[in-house]
């Protein structure tokens, strides 16, 4: 019996938002709008995603010693997520500068911080987090050398997904590791790099696939998602809604996905039930604030 149904090791960010008119030029200001804070950052969001549908989720994260960290782990604890993985302090709480211009483009500058301090020693010290887990989700805006720790760390029976998010080539323990990897279009090309040669989803799949991981799935935003493995692959449909903001969908998406593997559903089933919460997570404004509950998924 597990304690938590997800474990989520990553990143946790301040999000400072301006709108601007235009940005300003080298050596040029410009007034923009009041600040908004918002608590960000994928591996937060994955947790606070998984808790809101009802899963016991955990995170792992680092954050540093001040108002953003508190803000995080406020967000995380109101949310439901065991704050007892997220580790305080060894440099500032990681922070997105992003400035918003009215066709509602973004600019953003992140500062990782804290986040760039988590290291394999944090993943070695938290060993009872991951005997206590059922699936752990990982990204990668933690230094790679963690989610090699990660991935050594897992329980024999535990299952790993990895969001590749920003991408970068990946080394083969990772790889092996992941069912599935959850790639969109940009990822699956860095990853792919000169293997990429067509731009079918299937045949990014089949090579992702050729690479090691157990599964793959590829988000593919309003057409939804293809689902791989050696069993074969299945497009799975997206549910149609009228998108005000797409911020954060790829996170609801992985958590969901994430915990219903967990729960012993198939991939194609999990990944009908992660299409329902990505869509509806872009019928609102918002990261955090966008992740539906289970029953507003079960009425979308
Ligand atoms: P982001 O980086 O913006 O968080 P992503 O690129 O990682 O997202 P997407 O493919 O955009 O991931 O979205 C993840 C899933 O959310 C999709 O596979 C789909 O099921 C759902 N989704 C996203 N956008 C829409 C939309 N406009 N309408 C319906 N469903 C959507």
């Amino acid at each position: 019996m597990y304690d938590y149904d997800l474990l989520v090791v990553g990143s946790a960010n301040a999000d400072l938002v301006i709108g601007v008119e235009r940005r300003p030029a080298a050596g040029e200001t410009v007034l923009g709008s009041d600040l908004a804070v918002h608590p960000g950052g994928k591996g937060a969001n994955q947790a606070v995603a998984a808790a809101r549908l009802g899963a016991r989720t955990a995170l792992l994260a680092r954050v540093g010693d001040d108002a953003h960290g508190r803000l995080l782990l406020d967000s995380q604890r109101t949310a439901g997520v065991d704050t007892v993985g997220v580790l305080v302090g060894g440099a500032p709480t990681g922070v997105a500068l992003i400035t918003v211009d009215p066709s509602g483009d973004n600019s953003i500058v992140v500062s990782p911080g804290a986040n760039g301090r988590l290291t394999p020693a944090d993943v070695r010290a938290a060993a009872s987090l991951f005997h206590a887990s059922r699936v752990v989700s990982a990204q990668l805006e933690i230094p790679l050398e963690t989610v090699v720790e990660v991935v050594r760390a897992l329980a024999p029976d535990s299952r790993f997904v990895l969001n590749p998010s920003p991408p970068r080539p990946l080394p083969q323990e990772i790889l092996a590791a992941c069912d599935p990897l959850i790639v969109n279009e940009h990822e699956a090309k860095v990853i792919l790099g000169d293997a990429c040669v067509s731009d079918r989803p299937e045949d990014w799949a089949r090579i992702l696939l050729a690479k090691g991981p157990r599964s793959v799935v590829v988000t593919l935003g309003a057409e939804g998602s293809l689902v791989a493995s050696s069993e074969g692959m299945t497009r799975v449909p997206s549910v149609r809604v009228s998108a005000v903001d797409t911020t954060g969908a790829g996170d609801a998406f992985t958590a969901a996905l994430a915990w219903r593997l967990g729960a012993g559903s198939s991939l194609a089933e999990a990944a009908a039930y992660a299409s329902r919460v990505g869509a509806a997570a872009v019928t609102r404004q918002g990261a955090q604030d966008s992740f539906p509950t289970a029953e507003e998924v079960e009425s979308l």
